[in-house]
C-alpha cells in the first residue's frame, strides 16, 4: 500500500504514526483538513487485523470529521486518531499518556476527544499530557458526556423534517420509532415524548427495554428484526450503521428518518437516491448527530465552556437541515449529497479567503 497515495486520494494534510515500546502505544493520528480550523476527532481503539485496515480506518473517519464540522457551521477542520490493539487488555494509564504527548507534539493542529473503547476516564489521563484535547469530565471544566446534546440535535433535525413533510415543526401525535435505547437513544425519547409524540422503541437488550417501558408506559415495543416494516411516521436509528440497505428500503413505511447512528446508509452511491426516488426525507447522519461535537467544540472557546451558547448553537442544526432540505429540492439530489455540497463549498471558500489573509492565528481565538 502506498500511504502517500491514500493521503492523496481524499488530500489529507498529515499522518502521524506514534510509537512507543514502554507503554505499548501503536498509533495513528490522520489530518484530514485544517482549513477551517484544528482537526478535532476522537479516539478510538481497535484490535485491526492488519495496520493497513487501520489506516483506512482513520483515513475514512477523519475526513468525515471535516464533513462533519464544517456542515455545522464550525471553525474546525477534521481528523481523527486510532489506537491499535484489544481495548480490554491495552489500556492503561501510560498508553493514554503516552499518546497525549504526541497530540501535544502537534501543537494543535489536531484536537482528541472520546471515541469507540475510549471514556472520560482515559480522557483525563490524556489530560495531563496536552490541553488539546475535549469531552473532558465537567469536573475540570468540561462538558462531560455530549450525549444529551447529540440527542437535542437530533430532535432539531427531526423537527426540521416535520416541517418539510407535515408543515408544522412538531412531533405531536406523530409515531416516532426509536432503535437502540442507549446515550442518544434515551434522552431523544425524552424529547419527543415531552412534544407528544407516539412512541415505539427497539433494542437487543431487554432491560433497557424495560426501563423505557416503565418510564413511558404507553411505548410499544418493536422486535429488533421488524423495524424496517414498521407502520410509522417517523424513524429515528440510535443503534447501529448500514441499516439503510438492499434489504430494509423496499419495505420503509416511515417518511422521515432521522437518528443519531453513524453510516446509516449502506452504500451512499445506492441507497442515498433510493430513499429520495421513494419519497423518504433523509436527515443526513453527521448533521443530524453533530449536537456533541458542536457542544465539545464550546470548550475550546475563550472564558471557557458555556452551556447556554452550546444548546443554541445546537438548536442551528434546524436551520442546517431546513438549508439542506433546500438544496437537496433545488438541484434535484439526494439530502446526502446536498450536506456534502455545502460543506464542501464551506471549505473551499475559506481557503479562497485564507490564501489572501493567510499566516494569522488560525484558531481557538475565533
Ligand atoms: P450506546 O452504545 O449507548 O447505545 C446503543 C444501543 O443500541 C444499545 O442500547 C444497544 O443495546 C442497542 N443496539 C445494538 N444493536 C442493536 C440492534 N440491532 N437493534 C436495536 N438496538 C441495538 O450508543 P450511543 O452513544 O447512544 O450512540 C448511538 C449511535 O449514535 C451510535 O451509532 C453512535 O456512533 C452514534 N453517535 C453517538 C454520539 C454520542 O454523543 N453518544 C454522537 C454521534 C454519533
Amino acid at each position: 500500500m502506498s500511504i502517500f497515495s491514500e493521503m492523496g486520494t481524499y488530500e489529507h494534510e498529515q499522518v502521524v504514526f506514534c510509537s512507543e515500546k514502554k507503554s505499548g502505544l501503536k498509533a495513528i493520528i490522520a489530518i484530514h483538513n485544517t482549513t477551517l480550523g484544528p482537526a478535532l476527532g476522537g479516539l478510538r481503539i481497535w484490535d485491526y487485523a492488519k495496520e493497513e485496515e487501520a489506516l483506512n480506518d482513520v483515513l475514512r473517519l477523519s475526513r468525515g470529521m471535516s464533513y462533519k464540522a464544517a456542515a455545522a457551521g464550525l471553525n474546525l477542520g477534521g481528523g481523527k486518531a486510532v489506537i491499535i490493539g484489544d481495548a480490554k487488555k491495552i489500556k492503561s494509564e501510560a498508553l493514554f499518556r503516552a499518546f497525549g504527548r504526541f497530540v501535544e507534539g502537534l501543537s494543535g493542529r489536531y484536537i482528541t476527544a472520546e471515541d469507540v473503547n475510549t471514556s472520560v476516564r482515559d480522557i483525563e489521563h490524556i489530560l495531563k499530557e496536552t490541553k488539546f484535547v475535549t469531552g473532558i469530565p465537567a469536573s475540570y471544566g468540561g462538558s462531560g458526556d455530549p450525549s444529551p446534546f447529540t440527542a437535542q440535535g437530533v430532535f432539531w433535525a427531526m423537527k426540521a423534517c416535520c416541517f418539510e413533510v407535515y408543515g408544522k415543526n412538531s412531533v405531536e401525535n406523530k409515531k416516532v420509532l426509536i432503535t437502540g435505547l442507549g446515550h442518544v437513544g434515551t434522552y431523544l425519547i425524552d424529547l419527543c415524548a415531552s412534544e407528544g409524540a407516539k412512541l415505539f422503541i427497539s433494542d437487543i437488550d431487554d432491560k433497557k427495554v424495560k426501563a423505557i417501558i416503565e418510564k413511558y408506559p404507553s411505548a410499544k415495543f418493536i422486535n429488533p428484526e421488524e423495524v424496517a416494516s414498521q407502520d410509522v411516521d417517523i424513524y429515528a436509528p440510535c443503534a447501529l450503521g448500514n441499516i439503510l440497505n438492499d434489504t430494509t428500503i423496499p419495505k420503509l413505511k416511515a417518511k422521515i428518518i432521522c437518528g443519531a447512528a453513524n453510516n446509516q446508509l449502506g452504500d451512499e452511491n445506492i441507497h442515498g437516491p433510493q430513499l429520495r426516488e421513494l419519497g423518504i426525507l433523509y436527515a443526513p447522519d453527521y448533521v443530524a448527530n453533530s449536537g456533541g461535537l458542536i457542544n465539545v467544540s464550546n470548550e475550546l472557546k475563550k472564558g471557557g465552556y458555556d452551556l447556554e451558547t452550546s444548546t443554541k448553537q445546537v438548536a442551528n442544526i434546524y436551520d442546517v437541515m431546513i438549508e439542506i432540505i433546500k438544496t437537496s429540492k433545488e438541484e434535484k439530489i439526494p439530502t446526502h449529497k446536498a450536506a456534502n455540497r455545502i460543506a464542501e463549498n464551506r471549505i473551499a471558500t475559506i481557503t479562497k479567503l485564507n490564501t489572501i489573509i493567510t499566516s494569522g492565528k488560525r484558531f481557538f481565538d475565533r
